[in-house]
């Protein structure tokens, strides 16, 4: 089974999405990675939808990535008693310590920090942003506010106090419980939100010690100010535009986007930009047209993957946003004008050996009618410089590790398989050429591309180009031991 498209999509999974029969149907309309929001649901819930995710990989024998988002220093109100409220423009309504279930005229906010730091006239913003409240009075354990803009309320919402600085820490007790039960699950990703600084990562990678690959979610000022420093140190990046537009004025995250992108591409590191992609699917089964404009301007900016967050978690039509994420990038990938705009946006960066096979790898694809691009990769690094290439050709990336393989689900572009580790040059080739066959990339009349390290399994050590016929007897008579 192989996908028509480079760009990769992330679909959160949630109560919409918790069957084997969903999640399988997910990964079949196009899902590569799927992301478990450890903001919502318990423990339990997140084992089971972790297992069922790796026996669709089992039962369908391609590698699926899984990213577990932790939830950060994020203020959320409690629970209601019926789940949801409509708050009207005008109306009174107030935030409080006290653990009863909310109504429509009060509910928890069990922050007593923010109480502390609030004063008559700040505002409140709810669901990224979606309602806000006027704070009227306030004390040590409630505020009064009327609402400026009404919209339906829910459990567990998110609430921003952009005018105010709050004295927090980057991992909670919860995101330290939360990392360990992820890692031990196996997860490939993780995700930290509300990154603020580099040691915010650093600490984060101490606790999960090589478990997993870490992503920064830039969704703080601080965060966009230092997002060099962020990027130096993160695996991933997740353009997390929810509270993003919250944090600064929305006005602002389509450049801030841009510079994100951009960056991490030429940091050969993955970036998904997620939020709000489909945002009107939650209720309609076809998105609008300025929802399809933005997915498809993500992937002509050249991002690794765009993600689906309540579209696919809550949403009534989760396989639909799927398919229609999937469909959106078919299109813009075979559009000409895609192919200039990510030529001209390509960085050149010619500092190692390495850098130099992967562009040679994608200039022979331009000047030849190579099939494909076949890299052997321990830990994704040689996968993720050919991918920053961004080639017209399919990028295969061969494995020996599943770790590997499956955090590279996240790469532009990469069609990751497993391979048994290889020790000659030759065993390689014919490795490449095998998978290049039998997932449909080349016949036996084509050729492909093949860059590999020798010696074989040292990390680091891409040294070799090399043209291969897809003809095994060819092989046998021209290529060395
Ligand atoms: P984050 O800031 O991490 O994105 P979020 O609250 O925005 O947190 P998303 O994962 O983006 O959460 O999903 C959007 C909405 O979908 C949530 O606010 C929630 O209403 C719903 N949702 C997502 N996952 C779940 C889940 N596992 N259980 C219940 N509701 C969920
Ligand atoms: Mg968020
Ligand atoms: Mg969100």
């Amino acid at each position: 089974m192989r996908r028509h498209r480079n760009v990769k999509i992330v679909a959160t999974l949630g109560p919409a999405s918790s069957t084997y029969e969903m999640i399988r149907a997910l990964f079949e309309a196009g899902a590569d990675v799927f992301r478990l929001n450890m903001s919502h649901g318990v423990h339990e819930d997140i084992a089971k939808r972790h297992a069922i995710i790796r026996r669709v990989e089992k039962d369908l024998g391609r590698p699926i990535g899984i990213l577990a988002d932790l939830q950060g220093p994020k203020l959320r109100v409690g629970v209601f008693a019926n789940g949801a409220e409509e708050l009207v423009e005008g109306a009174a309504f107030r935030m409080d310590l006290s653990t009863t279930p909310g109504d429509v005229t009060r509910v928890n906010l069990p922050h007593p920090e923010i109480f502390a730091a609030l004063e008559p006239g700040t505002s409140l913003l709810v669901n990224d942003g979606k309602i806000r409240l006027h704070v009227n009075a306030c004390g040590k354990d409630f505020a009064d506010c009327t609402v400026t803009v009404g919209g339906t309320i829910s459990n567990r919402k998110g609430v921003n106090v952009p005018d105010v600085v709050l004295p927090v820490a980057a991992l909670s007790e919860k995101d330290r419980g939360d990392l360990e039960f992820a890692c031990e699950l196996g997860v490939d990703w993780l995700a930290l939100s509300f990154v603020q600084r580099p040691e915010d990562v650093i600490e984060a990678r101490s606790l999960a010690k090589g478990r997993a690959a870490i992503m920064s979610k830039i969704e703080k000022p601080a965060a966009v100010k230092a997002y060099d420093a962020i990027l130096q140190v993160s695996d991933g990046i997740m353009v997390a535009r929810g509270d993003l537009g919250v944090e600064l004025p929305v006005t602002s995250v389509p450049p801030i986007q841009k510079r994100l992108v951009r960056g991490a591409r030429a940091a050969a590191k993955p970036v998904i930009v997620a939020t709000q992609m489909l945002e009107s699917m939650i209720e309609s089964p076809v998105p609008t047209r300025a929802e399809v404009s933005d997915v498809a301007t993500a992937i002509y900016e050249g991002a690794d993957a765009v993600m689906l967050s309540a579209e696919s978690a809550a949403g009534k039509y989760p396989v639909e946003a799927v398919l229609t994420m999937n469909n959106v990038a078919m299109s813009v990938e075979k559009d000409p004008t895609y192919r200039s705009v990510i030529e001209a946006s390509r960085v050149v960066r010619r500092e190692s050996v390495a850098d130099g096979i992967v562009a040679a790898a994608r200039e022979i694809a331009e000047a030849t009618n190579v099939k494909a691009i076949c890299c052997f990769s321990q830990t994704g690094n040689t996968a993720a410089l050919v991918a920053r290439e961004r080639p017209h050709v399919p990028i295969i990336a061969l494995t020996p590790l599943m770790s590997t393989a499956r955090r590279m689900a996240l790469t532009w572009g990469a069609h990751c398989m497993i391979t048994p580790p290889q020790e000659r040059f030759k065993g390689a080739v014919l490795a490449a050429v095998g998978a290049a066959r039998s997932d449909g990339f080349a016949t036996e009349e084509d050729q492909i591309v093949v860059t590999a390290g020798v010696p074989f399994n040292v990390k680091g050590t891409t040294n070799i180009l090399r043209v291969a016929p897809c003809d095994e007897r060819l092989i046998s008579r021209v290529d060395p031991e």
